[in-house]
């Protein structure tokens, strides 16, 4: 049912084959339990890394993969389609930490953290948000200032995905002085580990979906955080940020075309199934048409998404394209997925079957790395910047 609107290479279709069967093995079975229960569970991790799935865009210099973007959202998209749990865990590795390590990191800091990543012996995370500062992610104000070598970080991290389990973690921090700021060029971005002095995990949230991801604060308490944690130049954080997320957004996407694929194979197979007034559902047309316009708009997402991965595997600039992306993606994950449990009647509103869960899972990817109405702005933005 999945078109290949993009040719892929025979390399891409092997390495989608791969995610396909691991998904279908090894997180199929699991999937309703670790929702219900909300666990993470860490061995995952450790399998897709032997896979090579936690240093997809990493070149081999670096231990990882280096596969091209297409290759890596097909992979994660097939992910996506059976928990979309692991897929934000392995989107934001892939998308975030990791790519700033590759970017911006020294050779020391790509030895030491960016290869146990690649290789899948360290999960990544990215800790931008606060409770006070999301969308307006520049007003920011965990507070860094220098101690003769070191950081001492003073703070609170919001909504960290994989906060629990992250084992490297970047955060973006003030290293503007409060009568001297410098809005968003007076922010820092920092390796912080959880054995530094001062770190601690909060609270874990409980959440509607993705509830096999696990999502926390993290408070950052006198923090001693040593100088060569640093990454890249003292007030370039936010820009790390900002140019990160246009990859994460990517992956975004990616996750949310897995969970409207999986929505849509599910409501197919069901309108084939349920009889009413003595026939199959899928005979009448109002069902039919909604049907088709679910697989019109999975099928228009997933082309935007492949195309903006092309794009930006030829070096173009991509923030218009990804924002564009991640915004039809994730508004067809929550369209699609609304009118599965619509198909599914009374059986989508309980747990017996999956929609319901792929129906909570689609929510969070119209708000996380940013908002749709953040991809809005930027979107009309980039209309005028060039
Ligand atoms: C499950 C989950 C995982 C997350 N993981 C991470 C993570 O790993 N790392 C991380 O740093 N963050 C993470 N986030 C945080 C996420 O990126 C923020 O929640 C998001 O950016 C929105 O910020 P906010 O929640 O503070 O909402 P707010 O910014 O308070 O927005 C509230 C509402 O106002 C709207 N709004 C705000 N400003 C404007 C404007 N200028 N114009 C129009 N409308 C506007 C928003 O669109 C939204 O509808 C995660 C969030 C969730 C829920």
């Amino acid at each position: 049912m999945a078109w290949a609107l993009t040719p892929l290479t025979e390399e891409q279709r092997s390495i989608q084959a791969v995610a396909r069967d691991f998904a279908a093995t090894e997180l199929a079975p699991f999937t309703e339990v670790w929702d219900r229960d909300s666990y993470f569970d860490p061995a995952i991790i450790g399998k897709l890394g032997e896979l090579g799935f936690l240093g997809m865009m990493i070149p081999e210099q670096y231990d990882g993969l280096g596969v091209d973007t297409l290759t890596y959202l097909v992979a994660l998209e097939e992910i996506a389609t059976v928990d979309a749990s692991i897929a934000v865990t392995l989107s934001v590795h892939n998308s975030l930490p990791t790519q700033m390590l590759l970017k911006w990191g020294t050779e020391a800091q790509k030895e030491r953290f960016l290869k146990p990543m690649a290789r899948g012996e360290l999960l990544g995370a990215f800790a931008l948000s606060e409770p006070d500062a999301g969308s307006d992610a520049a007003s920011l104000t965990t507070q860094a200032v220098r101690d003769g070598g070191d950081w001492i970080l003073n703070g609170t991290k919001a909504w960290v995905s994989s906060g629990t389990k992250g084992e490297v973690i970047l955060a973006m921090a003030r290293t503007d002085s409060p009568d001297d700021r410098r809005g968003a060029r007076g922010i820092s971005a920092f390796i912080v580990t959880p054995d530094l002095p001062g770190f601690t995990v909060g609270k874990k949230e409980d959440k509607m979906g993705l509830r096999a991801s696990p999502t926390v604060q993290l408070h950052f308490s006198d923090m001693r955080v040593p100088g060569d944690r640093l990454l890249g130049q003292v007030g370039s954080g936010f820009i790390y940020a900002m140019q990160s997320l246009d990859n994460g957004r990517l992956g975004i996407a990616a996750q949310a075309v897995g969970i409207a694929e999986a929505a849509l194979r599910h409501a197919a197979a069901y309108a084939a199934e349920r009889k009413q007034f003595g026939k199959p559902i899928k005979e009448f047309q109002a069902i039919q048409f909604k049907l088709a316009d679910m697989a019109s708009r999975v099928a228009a997402s997933r082309a935007l998404l492949h195309a903006a991965a092309t794009a930006k595997d030829r070096g173009e600039h991509i923030t218009q394209f990804s924002s564009m992306a991640k915004l039809l993606a994730s508004e067809t994950a929550m369209w699609v997925t609304t009118q599965a449990v619509q198909i599914f009647g009374g059986y989508g509103y309980v747990k017996d079957y999956p929609v319901e869960r792929l129906f909570r899972d689609a929510k969070v990817t119209e708000i996380y790395e940013g908002t749709s109405e953040i991809q809005r702005i930027v979107i009309a933005r980039e209309l005028y910047s060039r």
